[in-house]
């Protein structure tokens, strides 16, 4: 074994691991590679020892009990009693359309015929407003379900 094979095969080597016999032999017979490989191991050592910087073991469960501690942002929750407040303005503005006399100039403009497509439009936005509250409220609906399942 030539002294750059038997170098290259300990550089190689993971920690505590041993080093094959035929290298071993070599490292005790060579001189130069029992002072190169002495070198190595020794430097080795002064930067696990000597290093500002160390690693915990168990330096995962310190982060993760970390980010644990850190207090999420919580979500404003809006009750449900301003979302059916809020519902029930839009259900009303739909059914005073017809009865407003502001949207006088809309009819000047489009005729009686603006009526119908205006309050389609509402009521997609009442649609979508109610699936907005479904959406957040979830789980909120689930508990509210399950309850009285159990009565
Ligand atoms: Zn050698």
């Amino acid at each position: 074994m030539k002294c750059n094979e038997a170098i290259e095969h300990f550089l190689k080597l993971d920690r505590y691991e041993k080093p094959a016999v035929k290298v071993r032999i070599h490292i005790f017979l060579c001189k130069d590679c029992r002072r190169e490989t002495r070198l190595v191991a020794e430097s080795l050592i002064a930067l696990q020892t000597g290093s500002s910087f160390k690693l915990e073991s168990g330096i995962s469960n310190n982060i993760m009990e970390a980010i644990g501690a850190e207090q999420c942002p919580q979500r404003r929750d809006v009750s449900s009693f301003k979302w059916l407040f809020v519902w029930v303005l839009i259900l009303a503005s739909i059914i005073a359309v017809p009865y407003n006399k502001q949207l006088g100039f809309l009819r000047m403009h489009f005729g009686v015929n603006f009526e119908l497509p205006f309050v389609i439009v509402m009521g997609l936005a009442i649609t979508l407003y109610s699936v907005i509250y479904i959406a957040t409220h979830v789980e909120e609906i689930k508990n509210s379900v399950s309850f009285y399942d159990k009565k």
